[in-house]
């Protein structure tokens, strides 16, 4: 038996969604999605709560977060509770706090849950290998996120299925959805092996999808969301933490984004000032 999750969708428990876990269960049945992990930035609050309010023994929901780390964003997938690990303080208005990677990836596994690098190359082309094979490691990347390609690097997804045929651990896909049209343009499709329809509650098969997942019997597939994600997703966030005042500017960024390809240029520029020296160049 195989199933079809977006293993990657943000719920109004996070500062830049407005979509809410019921929401996203009726969504994702409505797509043909079999299940939905959602994975809210530093809280598991929004994947609790879809658990708790998902009634159907057909759909699976998995509750995760998304955290900020040195090496990347890594969402924490069959998590139960919140972790306790400290970081730097969000810069300016950056959502998450930068934690270290080894205490995240630790407190994953210490509830065990699943560890994965989440669009491993949206704003940089090049990763330290022992994330991917040392002492602390994922145990899966994101082989394809919607949303990857719409910011610094377009060809952030064919970087991530490269690093996962080097690596050789299982490559998931997900939406990253903040907005409730881009939830399952992306997903894993998982082979639940021997298992067939009717044999189990796939409501409570936390453990068999676990397993499926980690010895990689796994494929993802999904398409690009369009550019103008972002500074849509910037305007729910200025308006739920009431900055109102840079509305204007992402409203600005929006027409840009929706005009064309000068959007990129635009946040390149961004990043090259911000980095004040040479930014790595662009494939
Ligand atoms: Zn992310
Ligand atoms: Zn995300």
């Amino acid at each position: 038996m195989k199933i079809d999750l977006d293993l990657h969708i943000h719920s109004s428990f996070s500062p830049d969604s407005l979509v809410s876990p019921g929401e996203i269960i009726r969504i994702a049945k409505t797509r043909g999605l079999d299940g939905v992990a959602i994975a809210d930035h530093n809280t598991v609050r929004g994947g609790i709560t879809g658990l708790d309010l998902n009634p159907d023994p057909d759909f699976i929901v998995i509750p995760g977060a998304e955290y900020s780390t040195e090496y990347g964003h890594v969402v924490g997938l069959f998590l139960s509770e919140e972790i306790d690990v400290k970081g730097r303080k969000p810069q300016g208005h950056t959502l998450s706090p930068t934690l270290p990677f080894e205490d995240v990836v630790n407190a994953i596994h210490a509830q065990g849950g699943i560890a994965v690098l989440a669009h491993p190359f949206q704003s940089r082309e090049w990763l330290p290998a022992h994330v991917f094979n040392g002492a602390v490691k994922v145990d899966a990347i994101e082989g394809f996120n919607s949303r990857a390609g719409t910011r610094a690097y377009p060809n952030a997804n064919s970087l991530a299925s490269r690093c996962f045929s080097e690596y050789g651990i299982p490559a998931l896909g997900g939406s990253d959805a903040h907005l409730s049209w881009e939830i399952g343009r992306a997903y894993t499709r998982i082979d639940l092996g021997g298992v067939s329809e009717g044999d189990v509650c796939l409501r409570d098969s936390h453990s068999l999808v676990k397993e499926a997942i980690l010895a990689g019997r796994v494929e993802c597939a999904g398409k690009q969301t369009h550019r103008a994600v972002v500074p849509l997703t910037e305007l729910v966030k200025a308006y739920k933490r009431k900055t109102y005042h840079r509305m204007p500017y992402f409203v600005l960024k929006l027409i840009v984004a929706m005009l064309g390809s000068v959007g990129l240029r635009i946040e390149n520029a961004q990043r090259e000032r911000a980095n004040g020296k040479n930014p790595p160049q662009q494939q």
